[in-house]
């Protein structure tokens, strides 16, 4: 496997030439103090050196060696606990914190790329900040400042770790049904009752402590999601001083063993009566949970496109070096017995795949992330709302479309090794195991198309939608004629995904399955559309420079071959889409 190198042509590209972030950094008076080009340069390079160097060496040991369980005690891989010291040392884990209680303050469009440097370099270990981060999160946003006082410093410097505990034996998709307990206590605290499974980082050895965010239910809670609220967990009690206590009545049952991530630790949390605190309202835990999946859910998209990225580098090396065949039009390296693989068409149809769908996703989520940073520091309330209800419609589509593609560009990044890529020691078949939970946790993929359809697009009326279709729109109007090649066809896509839009909100109207029939299909249309948007803004960046610098003349014909190769998928995916609902009902259960 290729040594990793994290992409930071390509990232300062999507950041200072197609999104122009600074400008955006400008007009938000809380990121204007913090973070300019300049910084924003020198953070990304930290972190390239930093994942490279310290990270990206256990990737292959972790997966090797697992995580192993002793009588509750879990131990993570050789290095990995050095290397989380390092990491958090770093400031790291705080990449994203608020600054009011020891975070970078950095934008989320910054985190993003740093996200995606951690987790090219080892997925698994990605996974023990990306928890805290995004337990810390919904801290902020809706505890008390007494407990925002007492847990965020910690854990933002990554002493302390976190985890989300939603999911039970019997409740993954529906946590309506959870039932995990909490009973008042008389001093205001709680006793959390109840088993969780599938923890990642439920317990470990990286930290002094971890702090659990759990989902329980109060005795008298209404049924269903409306019945849920959201607990502080302590595995070690906090005293008012901020020294640790005793031990808080929780612990881990054991741990799974699974087809990728083995580095991560995926847990069994009993609660036995553990103390607990109130995180925000009563029964309103699922509000103060979706704060924190709105930044999660971009994430998982994110390690998508990392392990595609981690994919790419060692396949592009591989296809220059392996040597097998000639070329279709004759010998091209003349001195050896054979070419190498990349003059045939196909691994180049492999490769520019996986390069055509990394780029797109690239741009795809800091434009995501972008959308975060202006709904959360804008002060113009139109600006904001707009950017909120644009990261409520694309934060599905960056979950599921990039998670999605990732499986193709890893699987193809796997093929491009022959039989290789099914041995171990290369490395790629590991990236294709690591990559199957990015489709399934975090809500699975057609839970993420649903939520898409029924609440974002039906559940708006389309209005949502309308923000992204307009702002297209106006691109397309604005853009010079030499762009045409371009953006003809983006033009003709938006004008797909309207028609298809239009006809889903109209078929939703009539039978309550039309939604979940086309919702998958649906989906990927969309991401196809909003990948040729990213693709048509990355062309006009590059377009007049690619004699300057071949990195513009590859980035050119990357968006060339997406419009010729990649979009017409939305063709078929159409057609799907309005198959409808019949014939997925023509066969009863038991004809199955
Ligand atoms: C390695 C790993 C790490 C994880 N980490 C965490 C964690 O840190 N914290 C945590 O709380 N959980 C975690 N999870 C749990 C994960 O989020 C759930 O497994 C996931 O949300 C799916 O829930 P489930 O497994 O119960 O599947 P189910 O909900 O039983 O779903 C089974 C299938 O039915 C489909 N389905 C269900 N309902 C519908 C519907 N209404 N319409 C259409 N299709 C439907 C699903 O899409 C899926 O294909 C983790 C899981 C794994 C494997």
């Amino acid at each position: 496997m290729a040594d990793y190198k994290a992409p930071l042509r390509d990232m300062r590209f999507v950041l200072n030439e197609v999104f122009e972030v600074s400008k955006l950094w400008a007009e938000l008076p809380a990121l204007a103090e913090v973070v300019d080009a300049d910084t924003a340069s020198a953070i990304l390079e930290e972190a390239g050196k930093v994942t490279a160097g310290s990270i990206a060496p256990l990737n292959r040991s972790g997966d090797e060696e697992g995580c192993s369980w002793d009588n509750g005690a879990v131990k993570t891989p050789a290095g990995f606990p050095e290397a989380y010291q390092t990491y958090a040392e770093g400031g790291w884990v705080g990449v994203g914190g608020s600054p009011e209680f020891g975070g970078m303050g950095m934008p989320k469009v910054i985190g993003a790329q740093v996200e995606e440097m951690v987790n090219s370099a080892n997925l698994s270990f990605g996974l023990y900040p990306m928890l805290t981060a995004g337990a810390c999160l919904s801290i902020l946003n809706h505890a008390s400042e007494e407990l925002k006082a007492q847990y965020l410093p910690n854990m933002y410097a990554g002493v302390w770790a976190g985890s989300m505990c939603l999911t039970e034996p019997h409740a993954g998709t529906d946590l309506g049904i959870i039932r995990t307990k909490a009973e008042p206590q008389a001093d205001g605290s709680y006793k959390i009752s109840g088993t969780k499974i599938f923890i990642t980082g439920g317990e470990h050895d990286l930290t002094e402590n971890i702090i659990h965010l759990v989902l329980a239910k109060l005795p008298d809670a209404p049924a269903g999601p409306k019945g849920i609220s959201l607990f502080i967990v302590p595995k070690v009690m906090v005293n008012a001083d901020g020294s640790l206590g005793e031990n808080n009545a929780l612990g881990c049952g054991s741990i799974e063993h699974k087809m990728g991530i083995k580095a991560s630790a995926t847990c069994v949390m009993n609660f036995d009566g553990a103390i607990g605190y109130l995180v925000g309202e009563v029964n309103k835990g699922l509000n103060a949970m979706f704060t924190m999946m709105n930044y999660e859910r971009l994430g998982v998209g994110i390690q998508g496109l990392a392990l595609g990225e981690r994919s790419y580098q060692s396949a592009i090396e591989y296809a220059r070096e392996r040597i097998q065949s000639r070329a279709p039009t004759g010998p091209v390296a003349k001195d050896k017995a054979a070419d190498p693989i990349i003059v045939h068409p196909d691994v180049r149809r492999m490769l520019l795949t996986m390069k055509a769908l990394n780029e797109g996703g690239r741009a795809f989520s800091s434009y995501v992330a972008m959308q975060l940073d202006t709904a959360k520091y804008s002060e113009d309330k139109a600006t904001a709302k707009r950017a909120d209800e644009l990261v409520a419609l694309l934060t599905p589509v960056a979950k599921a479309f990039l998670t999605d593609m990732a499986l193709e560009t890893t699987v193809h990044g796997q093929q491009i090794f022959g039989g290789h890529g099914f041995i171990r020691e290369w490395g790629q078949e590991q990236l294709v195991r690591d990559c199957r939970i990015t489709q399934i946790y975090e809500g699975t993929n057609g839970i993420q198309s649903l939520d898409l359809m029924g609440r974002k697009i039906v559940g708006s009326g389309g209005s949502f939608y309308k923000h992204l279709a307009d702002e297209i729109k106006v691109f397309v109007a604005s853009a010079d004629a030499n762009l045409d090649e371009f953006t003809k066809p983006l033009a003709a896509a938006v004008q797909n995904l309207d028609e298809l839009t239009a006809w889903v909100l109209d078929r939703a109207k009539g039978n309550p399955n039309e939604i979940g029939a086309a919702s998958v299909e649906y989906l990927h249309v969309f991401g196809y559309t909003a990948y040729a948007y990213m693709w048509a803004l990355m062309a006009r960046a590059a377009l007049g420079k690619e004699g300057q610098d071949e990195f513009y003349a590859s980035k050119l014909g990357t968006a060339r071959f997406y419009f010729a190769r990649l979009l017409p998928r939305i063709h078929s995916l159409s057609a799907s889409v309005k198959a409808g609902s019949e014939s997925l009902y023509l066969l009863d259960a038991a004809q199955f």
